[in-house]
């Protein structure tokens, strides 16, 4: 189960980065070991009979093991290729070409000569894993086994030399390689002790699978996440956007609340004179200092957006107008109080807010009504000599 379950994961991450053929590739190294494991639980289950003793069927097992980790180590060393190639510039054509035969070549040669040389065709038997009827044991020819730990620790360096430990997906592919070199060990052991040894390398190798799953899902949710957070949130201050608040605004109405919801725009005074006077990094650090001070003056589920320049939303769900316009209040006093010279924002300048508030909104007002209230209600508060909070009723 796990071989399509790291296969989806590889497949969403490369369909979100196209330019990383790497991890195709290592999507279908992980896939390739599909194909051995069907020939062997075919011929695991084969009645008995002349060509398939128990002794045959355990040389397959040994066969298609042996050719499962072939193709496994040449198709991640194909990916750590590219990998490496395209970390420096980016695939030519010539490229592409000798990396999809290599990959053709893997992906159905190998199968095919495994299936050849295991007991399907006699004359061609590789013999890797002799059975002992006296004992019942597999014994394996060391040879075999010496090349795949040889193999594995080349590839364990050539991916260390690549990627330089810096990459998630890739630290857990290294993990794979080193549980290989521990699971290919314990077969070294097997005519000294039990078959046993054969299912403990194998939950070795699945283990360090479900390893890299957990990995990949990480990351996915990782990369989830972030899109997320683009979307609903504003890159300069990480408070919700235009977007969000608009979208926030039916939901948090429709919430049947005794006091009904309130809803806020704030909107710095005389902004544009502090960019002119002070520059537009200045600007930036007052519409983040003024955040901060809002944030700290409301509750946790109030929903709080920037909704243009140095234009700022609030939704106060279950709020009536007395309490709206002691938050709103409070706002703009601990703005008064924090900004300016001295105070840890650090600022050059006082900063001053002005506020509109629309209250006791209940479900059957219309939205856009709601939204022209509070603009009027700004608006008088600026027409009034700023710094001031106007409150108005819904009708
Ligand atoms: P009022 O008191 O009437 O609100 O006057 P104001 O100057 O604050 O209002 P106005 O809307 O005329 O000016 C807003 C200015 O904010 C215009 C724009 O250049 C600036 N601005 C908009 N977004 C940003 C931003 O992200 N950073 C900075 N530094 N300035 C911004
Ligand atoms: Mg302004
Ligand atoms: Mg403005």
């Amino acid at each position: 189960f796990w071989i399509p379950l790291s296969l989806f994961f590889i497949q969403m991450l490369y369909a979100s980065d196209r330019s990383r053929f790497s991890l195709f590739i290592l999507s279908l190294a992980f896939l390739s070991g599909l194909v051995y494991f069907i020939e062997t639980i075919i011929v695991i289950q084969l009645p008995e009979h002349a060509g398939f003793t128990q002794a045959a069927k355990t040389n397959d097992t040994a066969v298609f093991y042996f050719f499962r980790q072939l193709s496994f180590i040449v198709l991640l060393a194909l990916a750590v290729r590219v990998e490496k190639i395209t970390r420096r510039s980016t695939l030519r054509f010539r490229n592409k070409i000798s990396m999809t035969l290599a990959l053709m070549m893997t992906l159905v040669m190998f199968p095919m000569l495994a299936h050849y040389l295991s007991s399907y065709h006699p004359a061609w038997t590789l013999t890797i894993a002799a059975y002992e009827d006296e004992h019942h044991y597999p014994v394996w020819d060391i040879r075999y086994v010496n090349v795949l730990i040889l193999l594995w620790s080349a590839l364990l360096c050539y991916m260390i030399s690549v990627t330089r430990l810096a990459s998630g997906i890739w630290n857990s592919i290294i993990v794979v390689c080193l549980s290989a070199i521990v699971y290919n060990f314990f077969l070294l052991l097997l005519d000294t002790y039990n078959l046993s040894l054969w299912y403990i390398s194998r939950a070795v190798e699945v283990l360090s699978k479900l390893f890299v799953i957990c990995t990949l899902m990480f990351h996915v949710f990782n990369l989830l996440k972030i899109f997320g957070d683009r979307v609903d949130r504003d890159p300069l201050t990480q408070i919700y956007n235009r977007k969000y608040f608009y979208e926030a605004l039916p939901r948090v109405r429709s919430l049947r609340t005794e006091k009904g919801t309130s809803i806020m725009m704030l909107d710095i005074d005389n902004f544009k004179s502090i960019n002119d006077n002070w520059g537009h990094l200045v600007g930036d650090r007052v519409i983040l200092a003024v955040v901060d001070i809002i944030k700290d003056s409301i509750r946790d589920n109030d929903i709080f957006a920037r909704l243009g320049g140095e234009e700022f939303g609030l939704l106060l769900p279950d709020t009536d107008g007395k309490q709206a316009m002691a938050v709103a209040e409070r706002i703009r006093q601990n703005v008064q109080q924090r900004t300016g010279p001295g105070y840890h924002y650090a600022l050059p300048v006082k900063v001053t807010l002005s506020i509109g508030v629309c209250s006791a909104i209940q479900n059957n007002v219309n939205g856009n009504d709601i939204m022209r209230d509070v603009d009027e209600a700004l608006y008088e508060a600026k027409h009034n000599g700023k710094n001031r909070v106007v409150t108005r009723q819904a009708e």
